[in-house]
C-alpha cells in the first residue's frame, strides 16, 4: 500500500521524514532530528505536542466512554465542553453544533443560513465572500474559497458566490444595494490564512459586519484557524467588537490533539429550525459528532488555555515577532512584512508571486534541513508557533529564514 499525502505532490516529495515523537514545540524525527514546530503542525496546536494534561484526558475518556451515536443522546464530556467553551464567549453565542473539522464547521454554518431563510419562506440564496478566502477543501467550503489554484479542476461544480475585496467596504456596500436576496457573507476575520496570510483592519472588519446586518443577511465568521487566541483575543471578532450570526471554530479546539470542528448559531438561527414540523430538522451529522475523546481533549486544553495565560503568551510573542521583524524588513529580497497576534509573515519579492512560485518548496527544504518546519504559501514566509515557544525559539526561526533567504534571494 501506498499512502497519498495531503497537498503534496508526490513527483518532487520522496522520503518523507518520519516523526517518531514530539514534545512542546519540536517534532522529533526517526532518525534523531529535531524540528521546531513553527506552524503548529498545521495551525492546530496551540500549547506545544503531547502537553501532560491534555494527555491524560484524553486517556482518561478513553477508558470511559470512546464513542457513542450524538443523535438522540448526550455525554458529559460535550456537555462540560458546551459549558466551558461558553464562558469565553458573548451571550448572544449560546449554541453550538458539533462536527468533525474545520471544513465541515463551514459547510454546517452555510448549510444553517440557507436552511434558515429556506424555512422563513423568505427567498435568500446567494452568498459573498472574500477575494483570496480559504474555508476548506469539501465543496461547500470550495465554493466560498478563492477559485483558481487549488480548486481548478473542480470549478464547475461549485455553486456561485458574489467575490469582495477585504480591503474596499464601498464595494460590499453597493454588492448588498444590488443585490437583496443574499443569505449571507462569510469572512476569514483579520487574517486571510492559506490566501497567503493577507490581514486587514479590524475597523474593516466591524464595517461589513454592520454593512451585513443591515442588509438582514447572516454573518459568518469562520475562525477555524484564528479561533483561540491566534490573533490575540480568543476570537478575532472580538477585536473589531461585533458578534457574528455563525462562528465556525475548529483546528485548536482540542489543544492540536483530535479532529473536531464546531459551529456556533445565534438563538434566533435555532429557533428557526425548531418546530412540530419535522421537515425542519436540521439534517446534518457525522458518524463521528462530538466523539467523546475530541471533547476531553478540548475541555482539558480550554483549562489550559486558562492556567497557562494563552493569551498573554500570544501577546508575547507578537512583540518578539514585531522585533524581528522591524529588521527582517530592510532586507532587500523582503517586499513587505507583517504581524497579527502569534502570527507573523513576510513577502519575498520574486517575480513569480502567487501560492506556486517556485521559491516556496525551495525554501521549504532548506528550513527543514536547518531543523525548522515553515511551510511558506507560495512567496509568503509566515510563523504560526505554538504559544509555548520561547524568545530563543522565536530567535532561531528568524536566523533561520534569514540565513535561506539571504541564500535564495
Ligand atoms: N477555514 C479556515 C480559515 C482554514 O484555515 C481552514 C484550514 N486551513 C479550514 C477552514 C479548513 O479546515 P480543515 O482543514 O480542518 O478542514
Amino acid at each position: 500500500m501506498k499512502i497519498w499525502h495531503p497537498y503534496t505532490q508526490h513527483f518532487y516529495s520522496s522520503d518523507l521524514p518520519e516523526i517518531e515523537y514530539a514534545r512542546g514545540a519540536y517534532l522529533h524525527t526517526k532518525d534523531s532530528r529535531r524540528i521546531l514546530d513553527a506552524i503548529s503542525s498545521w495551525w492546530v496546536n496551540i500549547h506545544g505536542h503531547c502537553h501532560p494534561h491534555i494527555v491524560q484526558a484524553i486517556a482518561n475518556q478513553a477508558a470511559r466512554l470512546e464513542q457513542v451515536i450524538f443523535a438522540g443522546f448526550t455525554h458529559e464530556p460535550a456537555e462540560r465542553l458546551a459549558l466551558e467553551l461558553g464562558k469565553w464567549l458573548p451571550k448572544e453565542l449560546q449554541t453550538l453544533f458539533f462536527s468533525d473539522n474545520g471544513s465541515t464547521s463551514v459547510e454546517v454554518a452555510l448549510k444553517m443560513a440557507l436552511g434558515f431563510f429556506h424555512h422563513r419562506g423568505e427567498n435568500r440564496k446567494k452568498v459573498i465572500a472574500l477575494e483570496g478566502a480559504y474555508h476548506g477543501d469539501t465543496f461547500g467550503a470550495m465554493a466560498v474559497g478563492a477559485r483558481g489554484g487549488f480548486h481548478r479542476p473542480y470549478e464547475s461544480h461549485l455553486f456561485e458566490v458574489i467575490r469582495v475585496p477585504c480591503n474596499d467596504p464601498a464595494v460590499l456596500e453597493k454588492v448588498f444595494q444590488k443585490n437583496p436576496d443574499v443569505a449571507a457573507l462569510i469572512v476569514e476575520p483579520l487574517v486571510l490564512g492559506a490566501g497567503g496570510m493577507q490581514m486587514y483592519p479590524s475597523e474593516i472588519l466591524r464595517k461589513m459586519a454592520q454593512l451585513c446586518r443591515d442588509a438582514g443577511s447572516l454573518f459568518i465568521a469562520d475562525e477555524v484557524m484564528t479561533g483561540f487566541g491566534r490573533t490575540g483575543t480568543f476570537l478575532a471578532c472580538e477585536q473589531a467588537d461585533i458578534v457574528p450570526d455563525l462562528v465556525c471554530l475548529s483546528k485548536g479546539i482540542t489543544g492540536g490533539f483530535l479532529p473536531l470542528g464546531v459551529t456556533l448559531a445565534r438563538q434566533e438561527i435555532y429557533d428557526g429550525f425548531y418546530s412540530a414540523d419535522r421537515n425542519r430538522t436540521f439534517f446534518h451529522g457525522h458518524s463521528y459528532t462530538a466523539n467523546p475523546i475530541a471533547c476531553a481533549a478540548a475541555v482539558a486544553s480550554l483549562e489550559v488555555f486558562k492556567s497557562e495565560e494563552s493569551l498573554s503568551r500570544v501577546r508575547r510573542m507578537s512583540d518578539w515577532h514585531s522585533k524581528r521583524l522591524a529588521k527582517l524588513a530592510e532586507h532587500p529580497g523582503i517586499s513587505s512584512t507583517r504581524v497579527c497576534g502569534s502570527i507573523a509573515a513576510m513577502d519575498l519579492a520574486v517575480s513569480d508571486s502567487g501560492y506556486l512560485s517556485q521559491i516556496g518548496p525551495e525554501l521549504y527544504r532548506e528550513f527543514l534541513a536547518e531543523g525548522v518546519l515553515l511551510r511558506p504559501l507560495g512567496n509568503v514566509v509566515y510563523l504560526l508557533p505554538p504559544y509555548c515557544v520561547t524568545e530563543n525559539d522565536i530567535n532561531e526561526v528568524y536566523d533561520v529564514i534569514e540565513k535561506c533567504i539571504s541564500r535564495s534571494l
